[in-house]
């Protein structure tokens, strides 16, 4: 069925020091594991199935299509904080770009195979990480935040050493684009700028066309990063994602989430939780996220001073926490509930995530409990089951009550519109290290209906595996390294 889809690749026009051209390393006994309806639909592949050969063959690295140019792209960026020259797409390929419904999207094989840019990696992605990488990318395609998104999933032959030694795996992405950050700090800070501004040409041209005819496209351009950087981390604190590895290489330019690694949802309310056991300092903790995508459009900022002058880098840099508060006090609201705006309703907000985070409560469950809420008495007793029945939970109540009742709209449209924002399945670790243990020992059953539950995670439905529930109280916090 892929053979419908025209492909072309103009990424491979530009300058030669933009990328490496490599091929695909074959890799034998791949068998797909699973297709994403929502993404293979996003393509205009409706009925897309894992048995399909030429996706099999495709991503086995065994056919590239015509048009196609598969070439590792050149960045560098900041890790930890540390500039590192020496980066690129180190395991993955950009295969080419293909017109879709919704315009020109990437596809990207990644596990395939070494590149000059791997330094040591063995240019491998193992089953369990690919896994983690598909669901992650679903459920955030289910929860409406922007993402690149997984089309498929593959198992093969490789046996890879990691912390043990796994099944390798490929994994076919999508994406409006892969250019990151990395991508000029690479061109910025090495002062090549008559480069640099082809490749902001390039992500203008083929992304914002819109701003081809502005005074200042570069500026405007940067402003767009901004903008789009802060939405995407205030859609991230509003719904408890914990990228985990924020370094500038893994911050895209049209602000998708990008780079699953050590990433976790939270479950109890952390505010400073630590999914990656490697990242000793705490530097990408859930709470640091916003500060952390503003140093990093610092680093962007400073890799574009030879196309925009630095008060109109500097201004569009203070315009990141207005856009970032906006749009978190416009989600969050809609999860409470609440159709008007209030100036109060960010200490509403503080309110509850204090009692959650004091508690340790699910952070989930606790806002789907809250869908259910009225106040009748059997309506305040459910919360409480669910909430603690403290002081604290009470006194949020107080407030809440009083703030619904500045409201117009009936209590079950209510109800039925905070249950389209608030989740009832969420990405959690335990499920996921469930299902990978599944497709290691070859059932992808839990796989494809956790996938299926995430992708559209509003709505129960009728499943064999408990997807809602969150850990075991007690259950020890499941970390993970870097290692993929
Ligand atoms: P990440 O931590 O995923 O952002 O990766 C950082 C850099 O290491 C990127 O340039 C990746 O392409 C590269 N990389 C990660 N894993 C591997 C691997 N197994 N083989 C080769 N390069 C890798
Ligand atoms: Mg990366
Ligand atoms: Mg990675």
């Amino acid at each position: 069925m892929l053979d419908r889809l025209q492909f072309d690749n103009r990424y491979a026009r530009l300058p030669e020091a933009f990328y490496t051209r490599v091929q695909p390393t074959p890799r034998a006994g791949t068998r797909v594991l699973d297709v994403s309806p929502g993404c293979a639909a996003r393509l205009g592949l409706e009925g897309l199935e894992p048995l399909d050969d030429q996706l099999r063959a495709l991503m086995a690295g065994q056919w590239v299509p015509e048009g196609a140019e598969p070439l590792a792209q050149k960045y560098t960026g900041h890790q930890f904080g540390a500039y590192n020259p020496a980066l690129g797409d180190g395991r993955g390929l950009l295969l080419g770009e293909v017109d879709t419904p919704s315009g020109p999207m990437d596809l990207h094989l990644k596990g395939a195979g070494r590149t000059p840019y791997s330094r040591f990696g063995d240019g491998q992605a193992v089953l369990r990480s690919s896994v983690r990488e598909y669901l992650a990318s679903e459920a955030m395609a289910g929860l409406g935040i922007p993402t690149t998104h997984a089309l498929a999933v593959a198992i093969n032959d490789e046996r890879v050493p990691r912390e043990r030694v796994e099944p390798g795996a490929t994994l076919l992405r999508v994406a409006e684009s892969h250019v990151r950050f990395g991508h000029f700090e690479w061109l910025g800070l090495s002062g090549q700028t008559e480069a640099l501004k082809q490749l902001a040409d390039h992500v203008i041209d083929r992304h914002r066309p819109w701003l081809k005819n502005v005074d200042a496209p570069y500026a405007a351009l940067f402003a767009d990063v901004v903008e789009r950087t802060a939405h995407l981390v205030a859609d991230w604190q509003a719904y408890g994602f914990v990228h985990a590895v924020m370094n500038t290489d893994n911050m895209s330019i049209l602000g998708l989430t990008i780079d699953y690694g050590p990433y976790a949802f939270l479950d109890a309310y952390v505010a400073d939780r630590v999914p990656n056991r490697t990242d000793a300092q705490g530097r990408y903790a859930f709470d640091q996220q916003p500060g952390v995508a503003l140093w990093n459009l610092v680093r962007l900022a400073q890799s574009l001073v030879s196309l925009v002058d630095k008060s109109t880098l500097e201004a569009e840099l203070g315009r990141f926490e207005g856009h970032l508060q906006a749009r978190f006090g416009d989600t969050m609201r809609a999860r409470f509930g609440l159709e008007t705006f209030e100036d109060e309703d960010s200490e509403l907000c503080r309110q509850w995530l204090d009692l959650l985070g004091d508690q340790q409560l699910d952070y989930h469950r606790s806002f789907r409990a809250l869908c259910a809420y009225d106040d009748t008495l059997a309506g305040r007793e459910a919360l409480l089951d669910v909430l603690g029945d403290t002081e604290a939970a009470r006194a949020f109540l107080a407030r809440y009550d009083q703030r619904l009742g500045r409201e117009h709209r009936a209590v079950e449209a209510r109800q039925a519109a905070m249950r389209q924002c608030n989740p009832y399945y969420v990405l959690r670790l335990h499920h996921a290290r469930s299902v990978i243990e599944a497709a290691e020992q070859g059932d992808v059953g839990p796989l494809k209906e956790y996938r299926a539950c995430l992708s559209a995670p509003f709505e129960p439905r009728e499943t064999h595996g408990a997807w809602h529930l969150p850990p075991e109280a007690g259950a020890q916090e499941i970390t993970l390294s870097c290692s993929s």
